[in-house]
């Protein structure tokens, strides 16, 4: 039995609204030389569960990071929670604030502990008191399930819990888009569950998600929308079920023959 089974998931109860989170037009980007998004055309409603699969190298980091600006785009518009990224620095303080990001590799500060690592951004950034930040920290880290572990280091914590810190990191910002790029892929298998656990709970609390995954297994039971990429470009896009089950393009039914 899945993990989402066990946890009886339900994707028709997550609602998605009419109002437009994302919305990617004709963007496209070049590192130098190398044109590595090609026309991307992208709408993402709030609520969205979105998985963007694809092979290494096809873009998958560049397109979500671009969604935040830690990469710039050189063509077309990218227009997130209403504002457009542009190189108004003002527009990008606003998105930082409005979108959180958790990677592959947790990014946490060694030097402090969770629950510094988690009122940095809301004290430095916000403006938050200090006693509120850290109770603010302190919820979110009791709804990752490791408030016994504010006192710690990140070196003390397993992968899986570092994992989940980051996530209460980025949740302390109260962003209304999450950005995830590969979260589970450094985290051995038993640990996988846990972090997984984490995101299906923000899908059902109705949070904004793009996140770019290999588990298959959550994107057919928490995904409204799987997105496939290749060399750069939006190849093909559906709900999982005809995803996984009637892919259209060759590109897309090599690849799923390959991970699945
Ligand atoms: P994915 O996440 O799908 O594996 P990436 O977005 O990381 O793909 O990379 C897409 C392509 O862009 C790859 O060919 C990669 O080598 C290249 N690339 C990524 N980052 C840079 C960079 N900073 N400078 C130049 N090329 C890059
Ligand atoms: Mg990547």
């Amino acid at each position: 039995m899945s993990l989402a089974e066990q946890r009886s998931i339900d994707r028709t109860q997550m609602k998605v609204s009419d109002e437009i989170a994302i919305q990617i037009t004709n963007m496209n980007k070049w590192y130098g030389e190398f044109h590595v998004l090609r026309d991307i055309n992208l709408t993402v409603h709030r609520g969205e569960r979105i998985v963007i699969a694809g092979p290494s190298g096809s873009g998958k980091s560049t397109m979500i990071r671009c969604i935040n600006r830690l990469e710039e785009h050189q063509q077309g518009k990218i227009i997130v929670d209403g504002t457009e990224l542009s190189s108004d620095l003002k527009n990008v303080d606003k998105i930082r604030s409005e979108v959180g990001m958790c990677f592959q590799h947790f990014n946490l500060f060694p030097h402090l502990t969770i629950l510094e690592n988690c009122t940095l951004a809301p004290m430095w950034v916000r403006k938050t008191p200090k006693k509120e930040a850290e109770e603010i920290a302190m919820h979110f880290l009791e709804k990752v399930k490791i408030p016994e572990q504010a006192g710690k280091y990140p070196g003390q914590l397993s992968g899986g819990q570092q994992q989940r810190v980051a996530i209460a990191r980025s949740l302390c910002m109260k962003p209304r888009i999450m950005l995830f790029d590969e979260p589970t892929s450094a985290l051995d298998p038993e640990m996988i569950k846990e972090v997984l656990d984490t995101m299906i709970e923000l899908a059902e609390e109705g949070m904004t998600m793009l996140c770019v995954t290999h588990e298959m297994g959550f994107a057919r039971q928490v995904a409204n929308r799987v997105i496939f990429m290749d060399q750069g470009q939006i190849v093909e896009q559906n709900e999982p079920e005809e995803f996984f089950n009637n892919p259209k393009s060759e590109r897309t039914k090599l690849f799923l023959s390959q991970i699945l």
